[in-house]
């Protein structure tokens, strides 16, 4: 939809309200004016929910019994009246109450049995049961002028679905039945995949057609279009991207931020108002929305705040003042700094690449493990997208500013990056290997970890990585030890650790991982920054064969690379030969991160912006004609509890910036100060004190 723009201050109204309650109530006008008064401008309002029921007198659907007159026709009213947008909020595959009357319509296990989510029937996308969602879909567009429409709930569970519908196309496209206890090779559970991902792709596409024929240029988005998945060509129709953002996940909710961010779509994410998640029904803190926010924000996106009323009751019909007064904060918090956040793009230093060829991989086995258990086995070692989490997780803690490449399909930008990071990318296509061939040659700094390169396309073992000649070594097999240490630090590497092995291990106490390391040989030219050590014994837990209580200390020095620097044409390419983003992902161990640190530092990564920062820090780099903006985002958690903190201020952050044009000046947008800055070798330094929640920086471009 052309030139749509994203309204930053957004409401949901997620009310999923049963039939059996003596009534259920709402005071639209009370919501209405509230919702104006407090400054917002979007409402996503409750169509049809996890019940299955409508919140107006539905012809198509079934009608919520007890609703005290027509809730959504008053909303739409009222709210366009005032100014308000409104979006329909539509429950595509949970209907509880029409799944209990069509059973032939719900996703099965392969068993047979009905599977939940949560506690709500789930109906099945290629059962009738779509022709009866589309004709609803239908009704709505027909009735309402609305402005747009979110789609919760488009989803296989993850024991599904095994449903006669499903198992007939499923026969008819790809010659052979829907078995999955016959399935015998990655491939079967590849194409299992891969027709769910087209399955839920025609249904969104299809129910998507038959409302624009009737409302045409209605926005639309759906939940888990910004989540990572193999659903690209399907994402990129819609005009904007959604997912959830939930406390304490704050840097997940940055990673998620990032990567929509990348796809260059405006994009929201649904956040409960609450302690809890949905329906906790008590306020969180003013500080945890805002730190959350300030992540969506900085990125260019946007939040939509739940607030729900209870709807009988003594307090029927009303969303509680104190739920009204923190959000009206929070509005008018985001209203002062909207302008410095949407339409910005990222400044790029450096990228963690996407591969929807390897999330497919990744879900192909997960299908394989949930639905065959017994059967043929299909393990992917240390694959799966843990590894964006890991990697965004861990470039924070070192405060280098990151972004994401899309996937392997949106390289336009790869060239604009100092440096480019391949997660635990277990499959590199012959293409993508060329692709990234060129970017090293040409200057391109490559960070690998683990497997990546090492497996084919149906994720077996190769015998050598596919970049074998990026990343300065041949694959000679795994180490016969669950978890590993790193020795042998050489040329600097590893100044100012604590002057012992260095361990790896990417699973909990007493437990052997299946990611163990790789063993290799360097490359010409190539050279190795550290060595394994390989512990006294491996760990046999039923026998009661173990050292101490955990795992072995270090035993054996061997010369295996641990991490390899291999510089190629202009550019480089630094090797960990290891499960240092798992490792890292399960104990955020601040010795790996000082060598991940120190392995970018040899690269000479990051250049374009250096921040020093205290740990609690965020930072994200964007730029419009301007200049540059600099967010700096203080994520403090309390003491053990979800909630951040917002009584005390944060010590100075550092900055030095190399920006390619002459610097006219710096402020906080916010206040208007002007921040002192000095020079430093090709660009300029300054500190910035006192930051709280979110503070905006603005670096002037000399015009
Ligand atoms: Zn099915």
């Amino acid at each position: 939809m052309g030139g749509f723009k994203l309204r930053t201050r957004r409401l949901f109204f997620d009310w999923h309200m049963p039939d059996f309650l003596p009534e259920v109530r709402l005071d639209v006008p009370h919501l209405v004016d509230q919702a104006v008064a407090i400054g917002a401008q979007s409402i996503d309002f409750m169509t049809k929910s996890a019940f299955g029921n409508c919140l107006y007198p539905s012809q198509v659907g079934l009608t919520n019994k007890v609703m005290v007159g027509d809730i959504f026709s008053e909303l739409c009213e009222t709210a366009h009246d005032r100014g308000l947008e409104v979006i329909a909020y539509f429950n595509m595959v949970l209907n509880d109450s029409l799944g209990a009357e069509h059973p032939e319509w719900l996703q099965v296990d392969r068993n047979g049995e009905p599977v939940r989510f949560e506690s709500y029937r789930m109906m099945c996308m290629n059962s009738a049961y779509r022709d009866h969602a589309f004709e609803h879909l239908a009704e709505i567009a027909e009735r309402f002028p609305i402005d747009g429409f979110s789609l919760d709930l488009q989803y296989f569970h993850g024991y599904g679905c095994f449903c006669a519908a499903c198992r007939e196309q499923f026969a008819a496209q790809l010659g052979y039945p829907l078995e999955p206890e016959r399935f015998t090779t990655p491939r079967q559970w590849l194409e299992l995949n891969d027709f769910q991902r087209r399955s839920r792709e025609e249904f969104i596409l299809t129910a998507r057609e038959r409302v624009e024929a009737i409302r045409p240029g209605r926005a639309w988005t759906w939940n888990h279009s910004g989540s990572f998945g193999d659903f690209q060509r399907l994402d990129g129709q819609a005009t904007f991207l959604a997912g959830e953002a939930h406390p304490p996940e704050y840097m997940p909710c940055a990673t998620k931020a990032k990567w929509m961010q990348s796809s260059g779509k405006p994009f929201q994410f649904w956040m409960p108002e609450s302690i809890g998640s949905w329906g906790h029904w008590t306020i969180t803190t003013p500080g945890t929305l805002k730190g959350t926010c300030a992540l969506a924000l900085a990125h260019g996106g946007s939040i939509a705040f739940n607030h729900v009323a209870p709807p009988c009751g003594d307090y029927a019909g009303r969303v509680f003042d104190g739920v009204y007064q923190v959000l009206g904060e929070i509005m008018s918090w985001i209203r002062e700094r909207e302008a410095h956040c949407s339409g910005k793009q990222s400044v790029p230093v450096t990228a963690v690449l996407f591969s929807e060829t390897n999330f497919s991989l990744g879900e192909a086995a997960r299908l394989a493990a949930v639905n065959n258990p017994t059967g043929t086995p299909f393990v992917l070692r240390g694959q799966g997208q843990a590894n964006y989490f890991d990697a965004v997780h861990l470039l924070g803690a070192c405060h280098v500013t990151t972004d994401f490449l899309y996937s392997e399909q949106h390289l336009d930008r790869l060239e604009e990056y100092e440096a480019v990071v391949l997660p635990n990318l277990g499959h590199i296509t012959a293409a993508l290997a060329e692709r990234l061939r060129a970017y090293v040659s040409g200057g391109g700094k490559l960070v690998a970890t683990y497997n990546t390169s090492l497996l084919d396309a149906e994720g077996n073992d190769l015998e050598n990585f596919a970049l074998a000649d990026l990343l300065g070594l041949d694959f000679a097999g795994y180490s016969d030890f669950s978890p590993i240490y790193l020795d042998g630090f050489a040329g600097g590497y590893g100044t100012g650790l604590p002057a012992m092995p260095q361990l790896v291990k990417d699973v909990g106490y007493q437990r052997n991982s299946p990611n163990r390391a790789l063993y290799g040989r360097l490359r010409p030219g190539a050279e190795a920054l550290a060595t394994f050590t390989e512990p006294v014994l491996e760990s046999d837990w039923p026998r009661g064969y173990h050292i101490y209580h955990d795992h072995a200390p270090p035993g054996r020095r061997t010369q295996r690379p641990a991490v390899v620097l291999n510089r190629v044409g202009q550019g480089a390419c630094l090797f960990f030969p290891f499960s240092l983003l798992r490792a890292y992902g399960h104990q955020p161990n601040p010795w790996l991160r000082e060598l991940f640190r120190q392995g970018l530092e040899q690269l000479g990564v990051p250049h374009t912006i250096q921040v020093t920062a205290p740990p609690a820090i965020h930072h994200v780099l964007t730029a419009d004609d301007q200049g540059w903006l600099l967010h700096l985002i203080r994520i403090q958690k309390e003491t053990d509890t979800m909630f951040l903190d917002e009584t005390t201020p944060a010590p100075p952050t550092q900055v030095v910036v190399r920006p390619p044009w002459r610097i006219g000046g710096m402020e906080r947008v916010l206040s208007g100060e002007a921040i002192p800055h000095e020079a430093a070798p090709g660009g300029a330094s300054f500190a910035v004190a006192g930051v709280l929640d979110h503070e905006i920086i603005r670096i002037r471009r000399d015009s």
